[in-house]
């Protein structure tokens, strides 16, 4: 992986994702996993996100089909009762108006997984599905392939409110081997509770590894923080996160994650512009624009990129060079990936070994 292919860091997300899918974790024996990128809270969002399953549970999630369950619908299913009753009795009051409660059944309805009816003018429920356990941790990576020192200023404050806020059960950064007999990321200044991770062609190997956080325990939100340098007397502000805010973003970030995956950026691409190619690095499908000769970042490929130029129709109907022309054939050969990679987490087979 030469370090003109990986100029953009949406690149080297992909082939942390690609690596992560495949290995993780570092130095050990590969765990059933699921990847996932983009993905966090409002105020921060995570490059790359693993989610170390259970396998029998991940089985267990599928009855609930592989879109995801927004927390409102989670709270439906997952307290739904075993025997018909009264939703109102059923389910512990939201915080919410039950109106809202309602649209969310008759979603989980429509979506069949969870039984409805109708009874002296009152809504009923009965659980189709018992809700599984089906994440065992999950891991944060940051990724910065050039970890300088003024990089790593800019990660160490997000990295330390990371820590803080113990969201995650581990954090990491990613960054890119140097060759270096210590590698310069070892030297920054970044907490060291973060673990760091160093990507070498497709290899990657743990040169810090990470301090445990606590997600089950009470977390701390750094609101604001002195900003004068070390003259600064002003206090920081922080604010306490209980331990169920935590468990329910925990399994709403999940949720998602087990619906996106991490090859879904396609779908925000144009993978029907005439210059769009897909080429593999390192093992990942990695997007390459021919108008630019460089990879182009998610951001720039977009319907408002002004050398956009749309697949000329022949491509399509003459099935050149796959069949709907390149656009769609890479975005079907990713959707298989993504598929393969869920069918081995389930079946927990290690993620190493080719299905
Ligand atoms: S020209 Fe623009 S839209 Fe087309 S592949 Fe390149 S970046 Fe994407």
């Amino acid at each position: 992986m030469t370090r003109e292919r990986i100029d953009h860091e949406f690149g080297f997300e992909l082939r942390v994702c690609r690596w992560a899918e495949r290995n993780w974790p570092p130095e050990s024996d590969p765990v059933p996993a699921i990847v996932s990128r983009q993905l966090g809270t409002r105020g921060r969002r995570w490059d790359t996100i693993v989610l170390e399953v259970d396998p029998e549970g991940l089985a267990r999630r599928e009855a609930f089909g592989r879109e995801r369950l927004d927390s409102d619908l989670l709270h439906v299913v997952r307290n739904a009762p075993a025997e018909w009753a009264y939703y109102r009795h059923a389910l512990p009051h939201p915080g919410y108006p039950w109106r809202y409660v309602r649209e969310s059944i008759h979603e989980a309805d429509s979506r069949e997984i969870l039984d409805v009816r109708k009874r002296s003018n009152r809504v009923e429920i009965r659980r189709r599905f018992e809700y599984p356990d089906w994440v065992l941790r999950i891991v944060a990576i940051e990724n910065k392939p050039d970890l300088d020192a003024s990089a790593a200023r800019a990660l160490g404050d997000q990295l330390e409110r990371d820590v803080a806020l113990g969201l995650a059960d581990e954090v990491w950064v990613a960054t890119r081997a140097t060759g270096e007999r210590v590698e310069p990321a070892l030297l920054e200044d970044l907490p060291v509770e973060v673990g760091i991770l160093v990507v070498s062609g497709e290899g990657a190997s743990a040169r810090w590894h990470p301090r445990r956080l606590a997600p089950d325990e009470p977390g701390t939100r750094i609101t604001e923080r002195p900003a004068g340098g070390g003259h600064d007397r002003s206090a920081a502000r922080f604010e306490y996160v209980s331990p169920n805010w935590k468990a329910e973003k925990r399994l709403a970030i999940a949720e998602r994650a087990y619906e996106r995956g991490w090859r879904s950026y396609v779908d925000t691409m144009r993978p029907d512009c005439r210059h769009f190619e897909g080429r593999i690095d390192s093992g990942a499908l990695v997007p390459h624009c021919g108008a630019k000769d460089r990879e182009q970042t998610a951001a720039e490929c977009s319907g408002s990129c002004p050398e956009f130029a749309p697949e000329p129709p022949a491509w399509r109907t003459k099935g050149w060079p796959i069949e709907g022309g390149p656009g769609k054939g890479i975005r079907e050969l990713l959707e298989r990936r993504r598929e393969r990679a869920r069918a081995r987490s389930e079946a927990g087979a290690t993620p190493g070994s080719r299905r």
